[in-house]
């Protein structure tokens, strides 16, 4: 998928991929599809284990940084944190692939939302040009509805994050997806991730 922030303004922010405790709900899901992927590609696979109980879809588990001057304790093990780089990048789940745009469902009236963090926490969007901002927007939102992409989400309703909104989430809301996702279909996988450059 196309993507809006580029990697030198993720090295002056460094707020993804690393985690204030070892079990963090926001650690990067992976589906069991891809897992193999990076099977595939590589013997050395960290942990990763069931979340919420599924079959379909897993946490991967945080490994404590080897940063001296860490202000997070735990990284993504897939980080090299010396170059701020992910070094699955081309099998990188799809849960990383979106950030900061993200699909999620508020507990108090059970919609199901297309949205994306604020440059409050993704500082990137604060530099980002607002047209090409707008064009992304409008690109996410349609990938996000495309029947294929709704499919992943019905087979693998974990990726959705759930929270209650009493919380703090600097969240702009685009689409409202609830009603769309209630049909049935084939089953889905999430796409391959693709370079940053394409
Ligand atoms: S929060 Fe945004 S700018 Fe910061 S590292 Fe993540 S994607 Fe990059
Ligand atoms: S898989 Fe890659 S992009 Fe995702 S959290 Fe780990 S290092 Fe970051």
């Amino acid at each position: 998928m196309k993507q809006l922030i580029q990697h030198e303004q993720c090295l002056r922010c460094r707020e993804c991929c690393r985690f204030r405790e070892d079990r963090q709900y926001f650690a990067p899901l992976f589906t069991a599809s891809e897992i193999d992927r990076i099977r595939a590609k590589r013997s050395d696979l960290p942990e990763f284990r069931p979340f919420k109980e599924s079959d379909r879809v897993f946490q991967i588990q945080l490994k404590r940084s080897t940063m001296p001057d860490a202000v997070y304790p735990y990284v993504c093990p897939f980080l090299d944190e010396e170059n701020y780089l992910c070094t699955i990048y081309d099998e990188r789940p799809f849960d990383c692939q979106t950030w900061p745009f993200i699909v999620h469902k508020v507990e108090q009236t059970g919609s199901t939302l297309v949205a994306y963090f604020t440059g409050d926490v993704c500082l990137a969007l604060k530099e980002v040009d607002p047209a090409d901002f707008e064009e992304y927007q409008a690109y996410f939102v349609a990938l996000v509805t495309s029947e294929k992409y709704l499919q992943v989400l019905r087979d693998h309703p974990e990726l959705i994050w759930v929270h209650n909104e009493d919380g703090v989430y600097h969240t702009v809301s685009l689409a409202d997806i609830s009603t769309a996702l209630s049909p049935e279909s084939d089953a889905a996988e999430p796409p391959a991730a693709e370079r940053r450059d394409q």
